[in-house]
């Protein structure tokens, strides 16, 4: 069983002025209330099992144009835009920022290395929370870094009834990928919201440094190979070892909205 009861009690405590707003408007955040009135869901690694794919993608293109990386790289940077993420390799190995040009290039590559792989699956468990969560009326609303049109296309079409246009946040809608907490603070915005009336559901270190940054209680699904440390480390506030288990778990977070 997850112990939300601490967790809750821990956020509270890190963020005194939300406790008060809360306070205000008529919760109760010292009894262990989070009035959480909408999810965010990262989508690779939480929605769809892709990051298999998208690991092995980045590495081979990147590799092949002479910028190395590892798989486990790709996972511990997952969350960045493709923007970010080859800028952070023509740094690191080049000792420069990369352009425009090489960016459209490798980008564009990595997307058909990726789409030459058999379809991601959907997450196993992922759909069972989203029913959860669309039939207890809470707000559901999908912040991704990428920008792979394959993916998001398939939003509305694998989850059917989930997802509306104006609650989808992408690398395209952004100026500052993940790790900046700017694509929540625009989830949060999109939903007219304040940080503590939302949960965010992620599976990736940078991710969870983006939640925790934007004020939101941040629950990490670990779907990849990371150590739940890596997790725990950039401060989630709870790591669950998968979609399925936060599903099964979903009455006992109820207790607590
Ligand atoms: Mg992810």
């Amino acid at each position: 069983m997850i112990d939300f009861q601490t967790a809750i009690a821990h956020y509270w405590q890190s963020h005194p002025a939300f406790a008060a707003e809360a306070r205000a408007a008529g919760h109760r955040p010292e009894e262990g209330q989070l009035p959480v009135r909408g999810i965010m869901f990262d989508m690779d690694g939480v929605l769809f099992d892709s990051m298999p794919y998208h690991s092995k993608s980045w590495a081979r293109v990147c590799n092949e144009y002479g910028l190395h990386i590892t798989e486990e790289e790709v996972y511990l940077n997952e969350g960045r835009t493709g923007f970010s993420t080859i800028n952070w390799l023509t740094e690191r190995q080049w000792g420069r920022a990369t352009t425009q040009e090489e960016v459209e290039h490798i980008y564009s590559l990595k997307c058909a290395a990726f789409n030459a792989f058999p379809e991601a699956p959907k997450m196993p468990g992922a759909e069972d929370l989203l029913r959860l969560v669309k039939a207890a009326g809470r707000m559901i609303c999908v912040v991704t870094g990428s920008g792979q049109a394959s993916l998001l296309n398939r939003l509305t079409s694998n989850y059917p009834g989930f997802f509306c246009e104006e609650r989808i946040v992408s690398s395209r809608d952004v100026k500052h990928g993940k790790p900046n907490p700017e694509p929540y603070l625009m989830g949060l915005q999109k939903m007219g919201l304040r940080p503590w009336e939302a949960v965010i559901v992620e599976n990736a270190p940078l991710g969870v440094r983006a939640g925790v940054a934007a004020g939101v209680f941040t629950i990490a699904a670990n779907t990849g190979p990371l150590a739940d440390a890596v997790l725990a480390d950039e401060g989630a506030a709870i790591v669950a070892p998968s979609m399925q288990a936060l599903a099964e778990n979903w009455q006992e977070m109820c207790r607590h909205f």
